[in-house]
């Protein structure tokens, strides 16, 4: 999969792509990420992107005319890409928006600064628009890496054997279970007795309890839309009893 960024501050990137999973991700070739310096599409001497608004006000708007420049300079290689534009204003980033970008050959991410971009870019040019939450950053390059990491981890080979995204948080509608390591005591906490039983299936039943107890405490409204099977239901019984009898987690 390939994403191509258009920014004013391509070398914003420059070490996050190369650390970690993600770096190994690129020199592994699971995935490609072409930066784009959104003042090479800019026509003047001064490579201006952007403009006072119209109608007066304070701060700036990015001009259309590079913005279109580039996108679709960048839409003459195959295969053409979905357009989005990283704005407070769009869809919020989930991990299953994660999975569904995912699954495209090649996604664009245009990178707003200022007050952000000319509506015109908003009404024609992308094909949707991406917030990663409710807050307003000063510009989208945080956000264009944010949806970079999440959809590269999901790429067939990017985490490598020994871990994968099917039990992260999100990917069933749950939160994850609780993760312990060595030692087996630290400060007189010990590790639940569970995880040093070596049965696997009461270890793989009392992880997915765990899951559903701490999605029911700590984002209630993910657990409301989760789809549980029969035994979720039936684990959230027992959660349910504990709580009255007040052995919580
Ligand atoms: N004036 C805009 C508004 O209130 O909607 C905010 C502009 S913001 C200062 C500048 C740029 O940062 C945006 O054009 C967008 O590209 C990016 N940005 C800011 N917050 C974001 C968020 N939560 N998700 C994605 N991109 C964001």
């Amino acid at each position: 999969m390939r994403f191509d960024v258009v920014t004013i501050f391509p070398e914003y990137f420059a070490s996050p792509l190369e650390c970690s999973i993600l770096g190994r991700a690129l020199e592994g070739g699971i995935v490609e990420v072409g930066l784009h310096n959104l003042r090479d599409y800019t026509t003047d001497k001064h490579k201006v992107v952007d403009d006072y608004p119209y109608g007066g006000g304070g701060g700036m708007v990015m001009k259309p005319g590079p913005l279109f420049a580039a996108v679709e300079a960048l839409q003459e290689q195959e295969p053409r890409g979905h357009v989005v534009l990283l704005s407070p204003q769009g869809r919020t980033f989930s991990q299953s928006r994660a999975g569904d970008l995912a699954a495209r050959e090649r996604v664009i991410l245009i990178c707003g600064h200022y007050e952000g971009v000319d509506e015109r870019v908003r009404e024609t040019l992308v094909d949707e628009q991406i917030s990663i939450g409710d807050y307003v950053l000063t510009g989208g390059e945080p956000a264009a890496l944010a949806i970079i990491d999440a959809v590269t981890r999901l790429l067939p080979g990017a985490l490598g054997d020994e871990q994968a995204p099917d039990n992260d948080s999100f990917a069933e509608g749950l939160l994850e279970y609780p993760h312990y390591t060595r030692p087996a005591e630290f400060r007189g906490l010990a590790v639940p007795g569970m995880l040093l039983s070596g049965h696997h299936e009461q270890i793989r039943r009392w992880r997915r309890k765990e899951s559903l107890r701490r999605t029911k405490t700590h984002r209630p409204d993910l657990l409301e839309r989760a789809p549980l099977t029969p035994e979720d239901l039936e684990l959230l019984e027992e959660i349910a009893e504990e709580e009255e009898v007040g052995i919580d987690e």
